[in-house]
Order: C-alpha cells, then structure tokens, then sequence
C-alpha cells in the first residue's frame, strides 16, 4: 500500500453495474483530484467473484482495486460493509472516500464516518483540493437556500457522498493499468443481525433520467395523478424521460426514482420540458446542466419561467395535450407519407 498515506478511496457500489454508474463517476473525479495530494486512486470492492468489476474500475481510472472477497459478503450488507471499511480505513489511512449517495451509499456512508470519528459531507456537488491540500466539499445546505463550501482539517478520511449524475465517467479504456489487492476478510465478523427475505428489482427505464437528452418534468400544476399520466405519454413520444417534483412523489404520482432536484436527481437534458412547477431552489439547484429549457406556467412571474429559455403562460395540461396531438399527427403524416 501507499506509505504517505495519500490515496483516495472510491466505494465501489456495483449493484445494477450498467445502469448505476455513480462509481466511475467518483473515479472520474478523483482522477482530477488526485495530482493536488499526489494520491492514487483506489476503488474499493467488498463482495463475492467481482473480477469483472475489478476490471472495469481499472479500465475507468482506478490505479488500484482493494478486493476483499467472501461468500458472506455476496449480498450487500451494511453491517458488515461498515465493519470491513472501517478495519481498513484505519490500517490504510486513505486521505479522502468518496461514497456514491445510493440508496445504499446514503445509509452506509454515515456509519463509517462515525466510526472513524470523522466528517461527512452529504450529497456533495462539487470537490476540490484547496491549496493547503484539503477536500473542499461543495453541497446545498439550509434547504438548498446556499452552497456550503465545507472542509475537514482536523480529521481523516476527508468523506463525502456524491449523487449519482453530478460527474463524467472517463470512457471505458482497456489500456488502463491497475493493481489488485486482494485482502482478508476480518476474521470476527459478528453475527448478521438483519437477514435478507428477498431481493426484487425495480423495473428498469428505458434510459437513465440523468443521463435522458430530453426530460419532461412535471409539477403541482399538473392538478391530479391522472393528468400526470399523460406527460409520460409525451416523454414516449418524445424518446425522453419523466421527471418530478417533491411534493408529486411526496403524493405517490410517481416513485422516488423520478424526483428531480436537491433530495433527487440532478439532470442534464439537451431540453428540458417543464409543467407547472414553481422553481423553488431545492428544485432548480439540479437543473443548472440543461441546455435549454421550456416551461408552461400559468404564472408569468415563478422562478422557473424567469430561468427559461421559452415561457409559455398557459394552463400545463392543456399544452401538454396539444403537444401530444400535435406530434401523434406529425407520426401519423410520416408514416402516410412513406407509405
Ligand atoms: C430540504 C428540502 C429539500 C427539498 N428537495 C426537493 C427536491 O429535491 N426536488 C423538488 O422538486 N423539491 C424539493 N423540495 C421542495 C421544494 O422546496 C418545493 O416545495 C417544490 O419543488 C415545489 O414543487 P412544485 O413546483 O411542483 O409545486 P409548487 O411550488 O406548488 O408550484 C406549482 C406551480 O404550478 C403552477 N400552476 C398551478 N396550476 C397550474 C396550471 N393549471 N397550469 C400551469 N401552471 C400551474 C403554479 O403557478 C406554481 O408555479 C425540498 C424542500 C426542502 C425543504
């Protein structure tokens, strides 16, 4: 291992490998970080016969991949996860871990920061290395009302969680060179006092709505679930995907998978399509990547039609269907035409 004790570890959180890609992102970034602490990238794997993601996070910028491999630690745990990463943490001393704010990431993340006794930066947008050679971790704080611009002096690991979407994977280079440490699984491990039932996937989208060139978000103003159904019918007419507010998936419209904003996803769509929102902080903080933006309000004066490239003051279902009629007739002409 590296002896200056400057590496900086990624979490490796492989569940749903293509789909997720918030790893290769953090490897990404810690790339960028890593020449202001002359540190190595390390990704960090916890699991059972993970070869093929060792490889992959090397073809992605890891320089090195520590393994701890055993057949308890097939099913993601985060108990013994925590055990593990803290047992390492201690006898490497990595300067920075970066954790994805996956599902599992939000609930891991903190364990281990409490058991190094050290900080944690949550849902992180921004990381940079200060000149004193500390992890500047940038997130929304006070309800997204400002950007906190935090450091941890005194303590390490630096940690933070980053939400999936906010950095660039490097692509996929098979040139890449890594080494592979393989490392012993803790000999007590206490007994698992959770016990997995089952394991069910959630049904896949067509594409990832970080990475959709068209996003179709609705709002409050859509007035009912049944009229938000219909944006879903313009985001397939569209090839693009649907995105929403809290208080929508607050009223079950739609899952959690779907929120866009601070507590969500942060998007960065060739166009934006945005239907009665308001354009509160929590919500637009996640929406600075989208290249253009068209929003239908009946209020001229929200947030969200001022940050528009096109305003539309009208009433959002009412747009939304005549989108829908109008680009059925355009399929409908095209395929009259090549007939
Ligand atoms: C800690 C914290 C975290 C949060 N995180 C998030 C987050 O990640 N994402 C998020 O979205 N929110 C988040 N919120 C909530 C956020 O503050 C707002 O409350 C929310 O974004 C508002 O959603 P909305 O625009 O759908 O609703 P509203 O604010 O109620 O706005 C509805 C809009 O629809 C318009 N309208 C009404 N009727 C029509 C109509 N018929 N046609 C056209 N327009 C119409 C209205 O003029 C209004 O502008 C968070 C809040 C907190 C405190």
């Amino acid at each position: 291992m590296n002896q200056r004790n400057s590496a900086i570890w990624v979490f490796a959180d492989y569940r749903n490998y293509f789909q997720n890609r918030v790893t290769l992102q953090l490897l990404a970034k810690a790339n960028e970080l890593a020449p202001g602490l002359d540190a190595e990238v390390c990704a960090v794997v916890f699991g059972c016969e993970t070869d093929e993601y060792v490889a992959e996070y090397i073809a992605h910028g890891a320089h090195k991949v520590l393994v701890v491999e055993h057949p308890n630690l097939k099913e993601y745990s985060v108990e013994k996860y925590t055990i593990i990463m803290e047992k390492f943490a201690r006898a490497y001393e990595p300067e920075i871990i970066l954790i994805g704010a996956t599902s599992f990431g939000k609930e891991f993340a903190p364990r281990v920061a409490k058991r190094l006794d050290t900080g944690l930066t949550a849902d992180c947008i921004g990381l940079e290395i200060t000149a004193d050679g500390n992890l500047l971790q940038i997130a929304p704080s006070f309800g997204g009302n400002l950007m906190a611009e935090i450091i941890t002096p005194d303590h390490r690991p630096q940690m933070a969680t980053v939400r999936p979407g906010t950095f660039q994977e490097f692509p996929h280079n098979d040139d890449m060179r890594g080494e592979v440490v393989r490392l012993k699984i803790p000999e007590k491990m206490p007994p698992d006092r959770l016990r997995l039932v089952a394991y069910e996937r959630q049904p896949v989208r067509d594409q990832r709505l970080e990475e959709a060139k068209i996003v179709v978000c609705g709002g409050r103003g859509m007035g009912s679930k049944t009229k938000f159904k219909k944006l879903f019918e313009l985001a397939g007419l569209l090839s693009g995907e649907v995105g929403a507010t809290r208080p929508i998936v607050y009223a079950g419209w739609v899952d959690d998978e779907t929120l866009i904003g601070q507590a969500g996803k942060h998007i960065k769509p060739r166009i934006l399509f945005s239907f009665g929102i308001s354009g509160a902080i929590q919500h637009t903080a996640a929406l600075t990547d989208a290249d253009f933006i068209i929003a239908v309000n009946k209020n001229p004066n929200a947030t969200m039609m001022k940050m528009a490239d096109v305003a539309v003051i009208a009433d959002a279902n009412q747009v939304c269907s005549a989108l829908i009629k109008t680009l059925k007739e355009r399929i409908q002409s095209k395929a009259d035409y090549s007939n």
